[in-house]
């Protein structure tokens, strides 16, 4: 991670804005909270389905080639060991021996406690895999392990995806689930946790193809984060050195995002190549391969690895959608989210809460909600609502106010510009389904007129 702090906006101001608006937790905060683990609120967990939908509909929905799969996240034991995970996930730790605290000692510049000065023990390997036991009996033949990866719930179902839906070579097994690294370093809010949710392919390919495939995906996945409305100058590509590969990958390229404490990954995307079907195969003693129509020949397929973190992917996004400008006389807190993204696209606010408005008020929420994630807010003044809509990120508020009932018309406010049209009640729904799929606030549906308002 470089070092280059972004100035404008530091990681408090978003921590505090999605504790206080309902995004994000601390984990068991009534009990002082647990290092590094968070829970999303009810803004937060709309947010995060939002991330994990679009990477769906992108990824396996919108492709032929690609499907879906949801593998337990305890696997056999055995799947660990074939995949290097029990001899070469750790890192090097050693203790202080006057204040017991642990440092990794790949990162301790110096060779005494970098608390307290004293002296430290020789290095030694710690396993990052949390371990378990399954059953009644506590032994080493119970062991099992929280998957550090949901990709090997991926190769190990490879034939029974092949022989399922009888898919040709190239293609592609998607996965989204909770993966757990008891990593001795983490923070950044969400950014590193223990407790983590991931987003994964794996892109069979044949070999030979592997090398415009890894080229293919580094811009497939690349432009995703940008159709979820991310500036452009905030991502950036960044191939690993040799040092850094890991030792089965042929390449390995970070998608990284300009975080307020540096670059920092989003996503790995690496060329696997067949280390993975090779070591299943010869630990379990199932050949894991494609047969090849053409040549009548049995192929181990090489992999390419797009595999994104969905907790990072939501904390880049709200990095990148927050924003303080001026409103009148006062400073705004405005997330710029994608309507995609945001956790709700409407707000419905009455301007009265006498009956006829609210009457009125509570119909349209009914009918947008059905095709929309709604919310209705009727409390304080219509200025102070609109400014929370504002720190959520709802696109649109719509207005209903005393001359709703005489002309049947309502008023939609613009979150990024705050201009308004009113607008016929009768055409709200697709008016609003217009602006979300990305017509300009300004076009006017069918008897709108533009507005100046409040
Ligand atoms: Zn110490």
């Amino acid at each position: 991670m470089e070092k280059n702090i972004k100035p404008e906006l530091n990681m408090e101001k978003i921590v505090s804005l999605a504790r206080r608006r309902g995004f994000i937790f601390p984990s068991s905060e009534i009990y002082g909270g647990l290092s590094s683990c968070w829970d999303y609120g009810p803004l937060g967990v709309e947010m995060k389905r939002n991330v994990k939908d679009a990477w769906w509909q992108a990824m396996v929905h919108n492709r032929d080639d690609i499907v879906g799969l949801d593998t337990s996240i305890i696997m056999h034991p055995r799947v660990w060991e074939a995949s290097g995970h029990v001899s070469g996930f750790s890192d090097p730790l050693v203790d202080c021996m006057n204040c017991k605290q642990r440092f990794r000692a790949d990162l301790l510049e110096g060779d005494r406690c970098p608390n307290c000065g004293g002296d430290l023990t020789q290095p030694r390997q710690f396993n990052l895999m949390f371990k378990t036991f399954m059953g009644p009996v506590e032994d080493g033949a119970s062991i099992a392990y929280l998957r550090p990866e949901t990709a090997q719930g991926i190769f190990v179902n490879f034939n029974n995806v092949l022989n399922t839906t009888r898919k040709k070579l190239p293609f592609g097994i998607a996965q989204i689930g909770k993966s757990f690294r008891n990593e001795i370093t983490t923070g950044n809010f969400i950014f590193r946790s223990r407790e983590f949710e991931q987003m994964e392919i794996e892109y069979f390919v044949k070999p030979g193809d592997d090398e415009a495939q890894f080229k293919y995906w580094l811009d497939e996945r690349l432009n995703w984060f940008l159709s979820l409305g991310i500036r452009k100058e905030n991502l950036r590509l960044r191939q690993h050195r040799k040092d850094e590969l890991a030792h089965y990958a042929k390449d390995c390229y970070d998608i990284e995002y300009f975080f307020p404490m540096g670059w920092s990954e989003l996503e790995g995307i690496a060329n696997r190549a067949d280390f993975d079907m090779k070591q299943h195969s010869l630990y379990s003693g199932n050949e894991l391969s494609y047969f090849d129509e053409e040549t009548k020949k049995h192929i181990v397929p090489y992999v390419i690895e797009p595999s994104g973190g969905v907790d990072r992917t939501v904390l880049a996004l709200l990095c990148d959608a927050y924003a303080e400008e001026p409103d009148r006389d006062e400073i705004r807190a405005v997330l710029h989210l994608h309507p995609s993204i945001a956790p709700f696209k409407v707000a419905i606010l009455p301007l009265s809460r006498k009956e006829p408005v609210v009457n009125t008020a509570r119909a349209v929420y009914s009918s947008l909600r059905r095709c929309f994630a709604a919310s209705y807010d009727d409390a304080q003044s219509i200025g102070r609502r609109y400014r929370r809509q504002d720190e959520i990120g709802t696109p649109y508020c719509v207005t209903i106010d005393f001359d709703t009932l005489d002309d049947q018309a309502v008023t939609i406010r613009d979150r990024d510009s705050m201009r308004q049209l009113r607008v016929p009640v009768e055409q709200l729904t697709n008016a609003l389904q217009a602006k979300l799929n990305g017509e300009p606030f300004e076009t006017l549906p069918p008897g709108g007129k533009h507005w100046l308002g409040f």
